[in-house]
């Protein structure tokens, strides 16, 4: 591997954090410490900002076909070092590496659509209704931006926020999860090497997220904040953004119905489970939660799922034949212990799995509940593992009711042989988006967010570089 960057990003420089301070970035694998990165306070904070904020005028005038070309050159050097950065992301975050070069395509893939919106940027003119005046519409880059991302996808999580961002013409600073600092600082330096002007992109790692990013939202010359990560935290910087009303685009948590209906055909919803489920080892906000089974087929599903999920390969995502490697950190698998702890004490039937595992790293073995009590606490809580909650269903009214009984709404799964049923419970369900006999759902093409407390925005997608866009109008009367 080629040397590891560990330092902030600011106005194109590699630079340590102004009082030297560094943090640890942790094995979820072994446990062991990997490396250390800058630990950026308020004053490098301060730094990037300003970079940011002086990168800005020039950006929002170059080219779209210049800014298209660094997005498209970077989607290549992404695509070429495919080994390289999924090696880093595993050993950051523990994926397994079958995963993480899937994530790298899944995140180059950013880089290619919004190289494509950059150059579609389009404007207007038009007569009022009154026939006299014109209108002259045009689209402005919104100005500096702050993204927040999350460790679970460290590197599509930063493409899909910079790659609209690039295109639309705003700068931006970068704060991602402390877990997972190496894939963005490696976005970095490909961004860099792909001819990105210097202030443009500021990436600042740091263990102090509050102290950094509120003096930002707070301070008036950020334009923007997107965000990806739990709606608790998201909710205190929707409340920050309100004072200098910061535009907002927020990814918020998840608690996916996964539905099965006794017409579905139940390899299909099998295979669709375990996507929906074990995806990134469960630590998803797409992840199913909650599977509402038929009645008259709960036992054959849960049993078929059972057996997947059994046969899974648990260990560490470097190693050969892995399926399913560690949680993040012990916090993580913590909570995911005492969820199905809870979820047994109130009558849940263990299927497989659900005992973790001695030694070293951050294991959860593959766990299947049968039998669980609405009551549970894992019914209204992103489990965040790879555990599969299965609860029983009679009719299809019933089961859109419960599926909608819950403050979030990103997505559901949905299975039937039915177009009729499909559709119909499709609209039915609160979500912002529907996986209809598949367990996967994300696509650069598509508008990715959720309704409810799920969050406010969609990522990619056509509307994707609207979030970065305001409109400028200009009245011309003719006479
Ligand atoms: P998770 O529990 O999955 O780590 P979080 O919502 O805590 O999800 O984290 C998502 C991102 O938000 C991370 O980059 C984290 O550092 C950041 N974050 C957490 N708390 C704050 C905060 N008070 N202000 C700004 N960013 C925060």
């Amino acid at each position: 591997m080629t040397e590891v960057l560990n330092q902030l990003f600011i106005g194109g420089a590699w630079v340590d954090a102004a009082d030297g301070a560094t943090m640890p970035v942790d094995d979820p694998a072994t446990g062991e410490i990997l490396c250390h990165v800058a630990d950026a306070g308020p004053k490098d904070a301060r730094l990037a900002e300003e970079a940011a904020v002086q990168a800005q005028a020039e950006w929002a005038r170059t080219a779209p076909r210049a800014r298209s070309e660094i997005l498209r050159r970077a989607h290549e050097l992404i695509l070429e070092r495919t080994d390289e950065l999924a090696h880093l992301m595993t050993s950051e975050m523990g994926k397994p590496l079958a995963e993480a070069r899937g994530e790298v395509a899944y995140a180059a893939e950013f880089f290619r659509w919004f190289s494509e919106e950059a150059v579609r940027i389009d404007g207007g003119y038009g007569t009022l209704p009154d026939g006299r005046n014109r209108m002259l519409l045009s689209r402005r880059p919104v100005g500096p931006c702050l993204l927040i991302t999350p460790w679970n996808f460290p590197l599509a999580m930063g493409t899909r926020k910079i790659g609209p961002a690039i295109a639309a013409g705003c700068t931006m600073v970068l704060k991602p999860a402390p877990q997972t600092p190496l894939s963005s600082l490696a976005l970095a330096g490909i961004l860099k090497e792909a001819g990105l002007p210097d202030g443009v992109l500021n990436v600042v790692t740091t263990s102090r997220a509050g102290e950094v990013c509120e003096p930002l939202l707070r301070g008036g010359r950020i334009r923007k904040l997107s965000f990806t990560g739990s709606t608790g935290v998201g909710r205190i910087l929707l409340a920050q953004c309100a004072d200098t009303v910061v535009r907002t685009s927020m990814e918020l948590g998840g608690n996916a119905p996964f539905i099965v209906f006794d017409d579905a055909d139940l390899d299909v919803a099998v295979d669709g489970a375990m996507v929906a489920k074990m995806r990134n080892m469960g630590e998803a906000c797409t992840a199913a939660n909650r599977f509402f089974v038929h009645r008259s087929i709960a036992e054959e599903f849960g049993r078929r799922l059972a057996e997947r999920m059994g046969a899974l390969v648990v260990g560490p995502g470097t190693r050969d034949g892995v399926d399913v490697g560690p949680l993040i950190d012990r916090t993580g698998r913590g909570k995911v212990e005492e969820l199905v702890t809870d979820a047994v004490e109130r009558g849940a039937r263990v299927l497989v799995g659900g005992r973790t595992p001695e030694g070293p790293g951050c294991f959860y073995p593959p766990t299947v509940l049968t039998d669980v009590s609405p009551e549970s606490r894992l019914m209204d809580t992103e489990i965040f593992g790879p555990v599969a909650a299965i609860l029983t269903f009679d009719d299809e009214d019933e089961v859109l009711r419960r599926a909608n009984d819950t403050p979030w709404g990103l997505v559901g799964y949905v299975f039937t042989q039915g177009l009729d049923r499909g559709l119909r419970v499709s609209e039915g369900l609160e979500v912002g988006m529907v996986g209809l006999n598949t367990g996967l759902v994300s696509n650069p093409a598509a508008p990715f967010g959720g309704v409810k407390q799920s969050g406010l925005g969609r990522e990619g997608g056509r509307v994707g570089i609207e979030e970065f866009l305001e409109y400028q109008y200009v009245a011309v009367p003719v006479r």
